[in-house]
């Protein structure tokens, strides 16, 4: 394959002042489009935060343009090599903040944020005895990898993060924190807004969990599963010393890492199953979904009324059993 028929993946962010969203959006969709590019772009007026495909031409051509606008000329792209396009279409869409946080007072990481750390401090930091480390992801992104020993918040979303730490004070009190997520943008106002509840020593890792992965010497190491990403891809590869597989079956909870979304379209729920037990639950989650009327996987296989009803009595037998 030639250099420019292979793809890229970026993945980018920016806490910069953009006058106004709306317009800019516009523009940056129309931009995107003409150079062939597919992604999620996200504009407030405390910055940007994409993550875009395209060839290898369409990529490089939009981080030069970018970056001769000053307030992106020091933006740090992470680069994935891609087989295609990690997206269906383009969409920039302008929105009251990047990361949804909705505090009371707003942060802003120019005024106040964690230390930054880079993977190498980072993983030395990890070892250091009174640290925690404190993902700052969702549940289903943490359950399919995450660094060794951190700390899960159990919250379906950003903005419950806040609550979620003021309930469970006592496991970060007197401790160094480190707080880690994908691309860094969340832990940019998240470690900011720890400092601001009063805690002292704070840390970030700086470029995200990408960063680390693709870091020459930690290598990804420490890190267990594989990271969740917001694309087509679902899951990338970080730790390329080792692979322990953290991931767990739904159903029966044997290490999985494959993501189906519950049939269901109303629930949509992501959750971790091995292709046979999708079959056999028909990729739903609980029995209300699996009956649902608009069903999907009951739709994509025509199913007959009989054979769901066969299906659904098969499963509870097998409870019963159990
Ligand atoms: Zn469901």
């Amino acid at each position: 394959m030639s250099e420019n028929q292979k793809y890229r993946v970026l993945l980018y962010y920016q806490y910069v002042h953009i006058e106004d969203p709306e317009e800019f959006a516009i523009n940056h969709l129309a931009f995107c489009k003409e150079l062939g590019l597919k992604g999620r772009i996200l504009v407030a007026t405390e910055g940007i935060n994409g993550t875009v495909s395209g060839t290898w031409d369409q990529t490089e051509t939009y981080m030069n343009e970018m970056k001769k606008d000053p307030r992106f000329e020091t933006m740090v792209f992470k680069i994935d090599e891609a087989d295609g396009h990690a997206f269906k279409k383009m969409h920039v869409r302008p929105r009251p903040e990047l990361v949804t946080l909705r505090l009371e007072d707003d942060i802003d990481p120019h005024q106040i944020t964690g230390k930054y750390l880079n993977p190498k401090e980072f993983y030395e930091a990890m070892q250091d005895e009174n640290t925690v480390v404190l993902d700052a992801r969702n549940d289903y992104e943490f359950d399919l990898g995450h660094f060794r020993g951190a700390i899960r918040p159990d919250i379906e979303t950003f903005r419950d993060l806040p609550n979620w730490v003021r309930e469970n004070k006592q496991q970060l009190e007197g401790k160094k924190i480190l707080t880690y997520c994908t691309g860094g943008i969340r832990c940019e106002k998240f470690s900011g807004w720890l400092l601001k509840e009063g805690f002292e020593d704070v840390s970030q890792l700086h470029g995200g969990i990408v960063t680390y992965g693709k870091d020459p010497e930690v290598q990804g190491e420490l890190w267990d599963g594989q990271c969740y990403v917001f694309d087509q891809r679902i899951a990338v590869p970080i730790n390329q010393k080792e692979h322990v597989v953290v991931g767990r079956d739904y159903f029966d909870g044997t290490p999985c890492e494959r993501y189906v979304n519950c049939a269901n379209p109303e629930c949509n729920r992501q959750f971790l199953c091995s292709e046979e037990n999708e079959h056999k639950y028909m990729r739903s989650c609980t029995d209300e979904c699996r009956v649902h009327p608009r069903n999907m996987y009951i739709k994509e296989h025509g199913l007959t009324e009989e054979e769901v009803q066969e299906r659904l009595s098969s499963l509870k037998k097998e409870v019963a059993m159990n």
